[in-house]
């Protein structure tokens, strides 16, 4: 059994920004060598989320619009130190990492889907993500 960890840095351009990952961690796979395991994909950051889903621009809107809606404007206690709450509560109520299938040297994604890393509270440099890759 092999492990294969390296980490990748993203720079995001707005406060809420849904960037497709995929090819970056398609390449990851690639290099690893591994055919048949697991990958999981880790955000270091609790304002920011790792989702699967279809990449489809009217859907990113939606999702936009629904998880400001879940998270409201009111007066937060996390406010008076960061003034960051809102992000920290919808990265909350999202996971800050994936595992996907790798079968035959490839994530096992289904046609549809998608790696993201959303981008809760930026713009922000140097953003870290983890992938380990693990099989043989
Ligand atoms: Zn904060």
């Amino acid at each position: 059994m092999t492990v294969f960890k390296k980490s990748i840095k993203i720079t995001s351009q707005s406060k809420f920004q849904i960037i497709n990952i995929t090819q970056s961690i398609n390449e990851i796979v690639n290099e690893s060598h591994i055919k048949e395991g697991i990958i999981s994909i880790f955000s270091k950051h609790s304002t920011t989320a790792i989702c699967i889903n279809e990449d489809e621009i009217g859907l990113k809107e939606d999702f936009k619009t629904f998880i400001e809606k879940l998270v409201p404007n009111d007066k937060y206690k996390h406010d008076f130190i960061d003034n960051n709450a809102k992000s920290h509560l919808k990265s909350f109520l999202l996971s800050s990492s994936e595992t996907i299938p790798i079968t035959n040297g490839r994530m096992e994604l289904g046609t549809w889907q998608s790696v993201f890393f959303v981008e809760l509270d930026g713009p922000r440099t140097n953003r870290t993500i983890v992938i380990t890759v693990v099989g043989e």
